[in-house]
């Protein structure tokens, strides 16, 4: 069960050590990642495969799926899974098409004119977890923004399941999205296989999308190691819930839940200002953990779980903030009063009604969120990962004539000679 905490009786170094999470002591995981990638690197698609079967106790015979066999699998699945899925989409689509941004051309001085365009980054590999639960909703969250911005390759990997394909669920969102073929690849694997490129699986640009300890070491060792991209470090979920009297403890216990269930090594943290709403949503915990299908993975993560009691709501935002939740829930009905002292987290929800699977699903939010105090400073996925913003700039001659001189000065006395030079031949010219 959780543990409480007091936060007056805590010193400023307990809370650090709170506050710490998926901390790997002992380089394992770094050491045991940088060996799959090494043989990914060297055996490729034959790496593939005996991972799949170590791992994943499966005997590939092929390392993906097509779509024909896509289609088959759609089909399959009930007509109101469709329904429901089609809305996620939709709403996930329209959220994510308003990010688009429009050219400005600002005009710095006369004749000097500034502006940024987007470009869809080329290829992208996007990673959908699959190990303890299947999660048709991370393809839709990475899918529907590279299908936004334009991106002109979408290589898809998620771990082979025990038949050795995908579900029907993430078949459908693969047609739902216009997309062909996925990979069967999970882990540190899959990042490799999409970092370094193997005889089936293309080497990409920038790879997306969150996973277990083993995914997220393996996205962060690349990022350094080759000139393949990553969208965040995006690991085991987390929520931290503040809650004031005024909140549900059912509702609480529900949402402390609801991370629990992802992972053993998920965390639910509640920062309360009332004893008796940390005392009822607890025995709340309990009631419904009781009737969890997934109970053994929550019970495992509430163990790595904590509610800490403060004296105002203010005390709990500044906890907050140093935690850096990739989810934060008000649970309040005064959460107007706090919401612009959130300084860093992922994703935020905001009064009583506000469910965190609600974004994890469907309300149009992305789910694909900085973790582990990355919310410090990283942002969520959203449009802007899928694209670089270029600048541009065109000088006219007048342009030449008013900035010339500044540049001028500039290059002399940094010493850069021909940077001075490539004004003046222009200006000695017109
Ligand atoms: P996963 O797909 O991330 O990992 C499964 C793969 O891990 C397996 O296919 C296998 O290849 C590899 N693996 C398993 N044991 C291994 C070992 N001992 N050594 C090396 N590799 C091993 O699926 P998962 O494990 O269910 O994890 C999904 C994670 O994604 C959860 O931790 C969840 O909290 C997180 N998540 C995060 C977000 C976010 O936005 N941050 C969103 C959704 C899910």
């Amino acid at each position: 069960m959780m543990r409480q905490y007091n936060f007056k009786a805590l010193s400023k170094a307990d809370v650090n050590q709170l506050i710490l999470r998926n901390t790997d002591s002992g380089n394992a995981i770094r050491e045991s990642v940088l060996n799959i990638i090494e043989e990914v690197k060297t055996h490729g698609d034959d790496a593939l495969k005996n991972f799949a079967q170590k791992f994943d106790q499966v005997d590939l015979k092929q390392l993906y799926i097509g779509k024909e066999a896509l289609t088959k699998l759609a089909n399959e699945i009930p007509q109101q899974v469709k329904h429901a899925i089609t809305t996620a989409f939709q709403n996930i689509k329209k959220f994510h098409e308003s990010q688009t941004s429009s050219k400005q051309v600002i005009e710095t001085s006369i004749g000097v004119n500034c502006w940024r365009e987007s470009r869809a980054i080329e290829r992208v590999g996007l990673y959908i977890p699959g190990g303890s639960a299947v999660l048709p909703s991370t393809f839709l969250m990475l899918g529907v923004p590279a299908k936004i911005a334009g991106c002109k390759e979408i290589v898809v990997c998620s771990p082979p399941q025990k038949n050795g394909s995908v579900n029907g669920y993430i078949a459908f969102v693969a047609q739902l999205l216009g997309i062909e073929k996925i990979y069967l690849a999970g882990g540190a694997q899959a990042v490799a296989a999409m970092a370094y490129g193997t005889a089936s699986i293309p080497k990409v640009d920038k790879i997306f999308g969150p996973g277990n300890q083993f995914v997220t070491m393996a996205k962060t060792i690349v990022q350094s190691t080759t000139n393949t991209a990553i969208d965040m470090p995006a690991g085991p979920s987390e929520v931290l819930v503040i809650a004031d009297e005024t909140a549900n403890p059912v509702y609480v216990a529900a949402d402390l839940l609801a991370q629990a269930e992802h992972g053993a090594d998920s965390q639910a943290v509640l920062v309360s200002t009332s004893a008796s709403l940390i005392e009822k949503s607890l025995e709340e915990v309990s009631k419904q953990l009781a009737v969890l299908p997934r109970k053994e993975v929550a019970a495992k993560a509430l163990t790595n779980s904590y509610t800490v009691l403060v004296d105002d709501l203010e005390v709990a935002m500044d906890f907050s903030n140093e935690y850096a939740p990739e989810h934060l829930i008000l649970a309040t009905d005064n959460w107007q009063l706090i919401t612009d002292k959130i300084t860093n987290a992922g994703s935020v929800f905001l009064g009583n009604l506000t469910p965190e699977s609600a974004g994890d699903y469907a309300s149009g939010t992305n789910h694909t969120l900085p973790t582990s105090a990355y919310a410090r400073s990283y942002s969520g996925v959203s449009l802007d990962s899928f694209v670089k913003k270029i600048t541009f700039q065109h000088i006219s001659e007048s342009g030449i004539k008013n900035l010339g001189p500044t540049v001028e000065i500039l290059a002399e006395i940094e010493g850069l000679h021909a940077h001075k030079n490539a004004v003046t031949v222009r200006l000695e010219n017109i």
